[in-house]
């Protein structure tokens, strides 16, 4: 399955795929960082959208994730999911994460989404170190990525991240 996952560098909402997923917050009403860089290139579509989610079910839980359409983004959805904000790791961040990515799968299989492009979860303004982050993507992303996916993008914005990556892919 490994030849499946791409690693890339840059701004997730310029690369096409089925489904972009967001690194949401559970307000799913947009922050800073992809998120927000989602929302403004994606257009208010998206927005209404995650208002009408919110209306529905009160937003979305840590580990858990939501999909809607993808606005102007050269995608089809915007898979949102909300990682855990790193306290130090005694808090069962590691599971939240995990469950964040199998959620994102679960949507990926119920909507037989056959691209999707990921960033690097709660590593940003959630503060979870990058290692420990990018070795649960990588585990996750190698168990869930099913016969019927074509591509996974992990798409890194930072030099730190993609070198992490790199790594890891590379021993595969
Ligand atoms: P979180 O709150 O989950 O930590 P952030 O958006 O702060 O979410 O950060 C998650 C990751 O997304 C970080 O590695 C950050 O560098 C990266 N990131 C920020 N902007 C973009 C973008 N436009 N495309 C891809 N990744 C991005």
């Amino acid at each position: 399955m490994s030849d499946k996952i791409k690693l890339l560098q840059g701004d997730i909402t310029k690369i096409a795929a089925e489904a972009i997923v967001n690194a949401a917050n559970s307000s799913l009403l947009g922050g800073g960082g992809v998120d927000g860089a989602i929302h403004r290139a994606g257009g208010k579509t998206i927005l209404a959208e995650c208002q009408a989610i919110r209306d529905r079910q009160g937003g979305c839980n840590e580990g858990d994730a939501v999909i809607t359409g993808a606005g102007n983004l050269p995608a089809r959805y915007v898979i949102h999911t909300v990682g855990p904000v790193w306290h130090g790791g005694q808090n069962g961040e590691p599971a939240v994460l995990r469950s964040a990515y199998h959620r994102c799968f679960d949507l990926t299989d119920q909507y037989a989404i056959k691209t999707l492009s990921f960033p690097n979860i709660s590593t940003g303004i959630y503060r979870f170190p990058k290692k420990l982050a990018a070795q649960i993507a990588v585990e996750v992303i190698l168990e869930r990525t099913s016969a019927d996916i074509e591509a996974v993008n992990i798409v890194c914005f930072e030099p730190e991240n993609y070198a992490i990556y790199r790594d890891l892919l590379d021993k595969l």
